[in-house]
């Protein structure tokens, strides 16, 4: 088999430097109310049921949209004027997506509804322009077979009925957009130039351009889409990568994760990755425990800190370093498309003394969980947390309860032994699927 390359997209970011004037600023925000404003059009104009035949491809309201002198009156460059065209209409037509999921729900969910009449309505939400003829009210004119195989679909239920309760349907599930968002706005290549170790953007005054210096000397031509915000005089750059993927086809697996303070991770299969991992957070651990104490005691012989700083920063490092390895392995041997993790439960109540350790090991556990994200991100891996509660007393086997001892699980209903975690991976796989269900099913 052929390895398809599949390209992903990653969002990189810039940033300004230093602090942008504040009669840039108002340049910048001008134009954030602008963008909101034409986008707020867009979802007035071709939100609705009638104007579904216009979204595809979308030239047609391109083309309407220049018509309508908008663009001119406002004086908003065609650079950023596009960019809110075309950024509402995907908002529009992910709207048409959710309401024919939900439609489509509906349809399979009616009790009163017989085989036929249910069939009839599948293929007109099928078939684009059947779907478009019947929600404007008009009997469908399509070429081909289609009308053919259409005809005779419709001739053996109440078309008149079935399509007067489709468009309730689509009424009922299709939302109003709005927003009220003017914190930024995207922007195509011809309204920017970088350069001088920043970026030039265009502004609503003609051939004049405001110069914002940036923190990194990174050019891309691409659109870009700037937030902004003028409290903290700053802005920020988003600017969507694409990324070539490697054999991700090799990524097909389905992988429950139980994570723990001595080994990192144990997976449903019941491999162990980070082995390691609570001997390098208990030197961490004890280390910082000792140098607190030891800094209590001599607090009044005011002790230097420095040393004690850089013995945790070294022990801190090997673990991260450890950490981030393993994380690798993991990913690399079990090649997930997809991994589930329980949640993480929230900090319980502890004394004082425990919690100066409680909160060192919590505070690895989010750096372990913070790299994971990172890392399946990076690799295009679905990491979907799954409800924590009871996952490690619940019998992976018969959903019974059970009992920990020595650091296995017994089900008291079916007798399963298993150690702890790799009982607790697999419940999180299962929940994990339970979870992910209704989006397959649709
Ligand atoms: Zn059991």
């Amino acid at each position: 088999m052929e390895k398809a390359q599949e390209t992903i997209y990653k969002t990189v970011h810039q940033y300004s430097r230093g602090l942008v004037p504040a009669s840039d600023m108002e340049k910048l925000e001008e134009i954030a109310k602008d963008y909101c404003h034409v986008k707020n059009q867009i979802y007035q104009r071709y939100g609705g049921i009638h104007s579904l035949a216009k979204l595809y491809p979308g030239y047609t309201v391109q083309n309407e949209m220049t018509q309508s002198g908008m663009r001119k009156s406002l004086g908003l460059p065609a650079a950023y004027f596009y960019c809110a065209v075309f950024d509402a209409l995907g908002d529009v037509k992910s709207q048409w997506s959710y309401t024919r999921a939900r439609v489509e729900k509906s349809i399979r969910s009616h009790p009163d509804l017989n085989h036929k009449e249910r069939h009839y309505l599948r293929f007109i939400m099928k078939q684009s322009q059947c779907f478009e003829a019947v929600l404007s009210g008009k009997i469908p004119d399509i070429s081909g077979n289609w009308q053919e195989k259409f005809e005779i679909l419709r001739a053996e239920v109440d078309g008149r009925r079935l399509d007067q309760y489709l468009r309730r349907q689509v009424r009922k599930h299709l939302q109003k957009l709005h927003t009220d968002a003017a914190d930024g706005f995207s922007v195509a290549v011809k309204g920017y130039r970088y350069g001088d170790h920043g970026i030039y953007l265009s502004t609503k005054e003609k051939r004049k351009r405001i110069f914002i210096p940036l923190t990194d000397g990174n050019q891309y031509e691409r659109q870009l889409h700037i937030s902004i915000d003028p409290d903290a005089g700053k802005i920020k750059i988003d600017i969507p990568i694409e990324v070539k993927t490697k054999n991700r086809e090799d990524y097909c697996n389905e992988v429950g994760l139980a994570v723990g303070m001595t080994e990192m991770f144990v997976t449903d299969q019941g491999n162990i990755y980070g082995g390691r991992y609570g001997i390098y957070q208990d030197a961490l651990t004890e280390y910082v425990r000792e140098g607190q104490a030891r800094y209590r005691r001599n607090r009044q012989n005011n002790p230097g800190r420095k040393k004690y700083y850089a013995g945790k920063e070294r022990l801190e490092s090997a673990l991260h370093t450890y950490v981030n390895a393993e994380i690798n392995r993991m990913l690399e041997t079990e090649k997930p498309r997809i991994i589930y993790i329980p949640k993480l439960p929230s900090v319980p109540k502890a004394g004082i003394n425990r919690k100066i350790n409680y909160s060192a090991s919590m505070w690895q556990r989010g750096y372990v969980r913070s790299r994971l994200a990172q890392k399946c991100r990076e690799r295009s891996i679905e990491l979907v947390g799954v409800f924590g509660k009871d996952i490690s007393r619940e019998c992976s086997r018969c959903g019974g309860n059970g009992s920990i001892g020595q650091g296995d699980f017994i089900c008291s209903r079916c007798k399963l032994v298993l150690p702890r975690k790799h009982n607790a991976a697999k419940n999180a796989r299962s929940r994990g699927r339970l979870l992910m269900e209704p989006k397959t099913a649709g």
